[in-house]
């Protein structure tokens, strides 16, 4: 372990609650590409990483839900061995991530673990800087455990952040697009690099998402990485399978999907893809050029499919949308993952509807996510698996374990799943 200046440092999220998340965090790849090009050393050490194969359900995580909440309290062996290995380094600044700004769709991370974060390596003289969407859209609860908070995207301000030691809160710039992430300074040195992003943003109005609260605040609209540097990015991956995990994928225009195709064809790169998408943005054409990107799984942001429940979510879809989207996909043999939400809405009846419509509609996969963050409440505790936060919304635990019963035993996101019998 050589020392560095800088480490960027991902906290323990899903160790906390027994699992781990042994993906490289696409955020502190792009701040490490900035700070390589600046000839500033650095390490970005993931600490939710285990060596492990296999993962809890998300059920299991709900069960067994009490060491996260120490967590959050500031509590836990994970907090002195993160925090000596991170020393270990021997760092002037930290940046520690407290979820991923780039994904704020994904649960990847808590803003008050990464405070607490903070406050231990200040009292040991570390300057540290604080990335994340809760940094930016809920400062005021933050800014006293960072000495710096960088707003918005992880950005190029991030050199001038470190060389000068920039204190308080740095507004957001936009990430360049021209950036390719770096993979050469991760520590552990063989995690999953398979999440790559065509593009950034997310204008959509979905009521429960972070994501339009962060790029309305930021008043960016959709931008769309460079050709080249997608290909170059995509060629620096050893994973045949890549995750495009921009938030609507199938937002870009055919021309763009057509251009993409044409690249990975002129440099003969052989992946499989997934991707998001949104049940509105799927036609016979998009469709058609997703099989030409040798697109292999949709993940669809289905949520619920009752009126109630579409008009809570403020998704904006219709039920004929959903099954115009799956039958596209299906007839072009492209998997589908259908993405169900519990929250905003009581009524067991709405779930037990919404249940057997995706059960008849046969999709490969049903991430199930209990409606989390709303920050004008006290979202300490909230994860999208949540106990505390399903009790908030008054919904009884049983409407969640029908959900999950819709999932087979292999999620196609994290892997195989551990067999349990609660
Ligand atoms: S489409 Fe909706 S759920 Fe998806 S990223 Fe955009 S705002 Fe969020």
């Amino acid at each position: 372990m050589d020392e560095v200046d800088v480490v960027l440092l991902n906290p323990p999220f899903f160790r906390f609650c027994g699992s781990h998340n042994n993906r490289l965090p696409p955020s502190l790849s792009y701040l490490s590409a900035y700070l390589e090009a600046a000839g500033i050393s650095h390490a970005l050490y993931n600490a939710d990483y285990t060596e492990s194969k296999r993962f809890w359900s998300m059920k299991w995580m709900f069960d067994n839900f009490d060491p996260f909440i120490d967590a959050v309290d500031g509590k836990g062996s994970l907090y002195g061995e993160v925090v000596e290995i991170v020393q270990s380094f021997r760092p002037k600044a930290v940046v520690i991530m407290g979820g991923e700004p780039l994904i704020a769709t994904k649960d990847w991370g808590n803003p008050f673990i990464a405070a607490h974060y903070a406050r231990m390596l200040r009292r040991m003289n570390v300057f540290t800087v604080g990335l994340s969407h809760f940094f930016t859209l809920d400062r005021s609860k933050f800014e006293d455990a960072f000495d710096c908070i960088m707003g918005g995207e992880p950005n190029a301000q991030i050199v001038d952040i470190i060389r000068k030691r920039v204190p308080g809160y740095v507004s957001p710039q936009p990430l360049d697009l021209n950036v390719v992430p770096n993979l050469k300074r991760q520590f552990p040195t063989d995690q999953d690099t398979d999440f790559v992003m065509t593009s950034f943003g997310c204008r959509f109005p979905c009521s429960f998402c972070l994501v339009q609260q962060l790029y309305r605040e930021l008043d960016q609209r959709v931008r769309f990485v460079e050709t080249d540097t997608v290909m170059r990015d995509l060629q620096q991956r050893s994973e045949s399978e890549i995750y495009l995990t921009d938030l609507t994928f199938t937002f870009a225009p055919p021309k763009r999907l057509r251009e993409l195709a044409d690249a990975l064809g002129a440099r003969g790169i052989q992946k499989s893809f997934t991707v998001e998408a949104r049940v509105d943005c799927l036609t016979e054409r998009t469709a058609d050029l997703l099989t030409e990107l040798n697109v292999r799984c949709v993940k669809l942001g289905v949520e619920g499919i009752t009126k109630d429940l579409l008009r809570a979510f403020n998704k904006r879809t219709k039920l004929a949308q959903i099954e115009r989207a799956v039958g596209l996909l299906k007839e072009r043999g492209i998997a589908v993952v259908t993405y169900l939400l519990i929250g905003g809405v009581t009524s067991e009846e709405d779930y037990e509807l919404t249940r057997s419509y995706i059960e008849k509609l046969a999709p490969d996969f049903v991430p199930v996510a209990i409606w989390s963050y709303d920050l004008t409440t006290d979202y300490r505790y909230d994860t999208q698996f949540s106990p505390t936060r399903l009790n908030a919304w008054g919904i009884d635990r049983s409407v969640y374990f029908k959900y999950m019963d819709l999932q087979s035993e292999m999620n196609p996101t994290v892997g195989k799943m551990l067999d349990y019998v609660s």
